[in-house]
């Protein structure tokens, strides 16, 4: 999967995928009618940090980030919110 831009990977990945430190900040942005807003300009600069050094991301030169899902078996999904595989045949008890 490829974001643009920080913003477009807080707004749009997978749950699963932000860093556990950073999930409350992506909370915040992709909700900010529940909570209070501000720029968290420096938030977003170390996330892409952090992200930098993650095995599964690539950062590129202009800002794009390329996320690298594993691949999964056949017939089993994924779960969005914590990133469990499993077949699918009940909700993921994460919730
Ligand atoms: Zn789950």
């Amino acid at each position: 999967m490829i974001y643009n831009t920080i913003d477009e990977f807080i707004m749009d990945a997978p749950f699963y995928c932000i860093p556990y430190d950073f999930k409350s900040l992506c909370l915040h942005i992709r909700y900010p009618d529940l909570y209070e807003l501000s720029d968290r300009y420096n938030d977003k600069m170390e996330l892409l940090h952090i992200l930098q050094d993650e095995q599964n991301f690539k950062i590129l030169k202009n800002g794009k980030i390329i996320f690298y899902e594993t691949s999964i078996p056949y017939g089993m999904v994924r779960c969005n919110n914590c990133g469990n595989v499993w077949d699918g045949n009940a909700q993921c008890d994460c919730f």
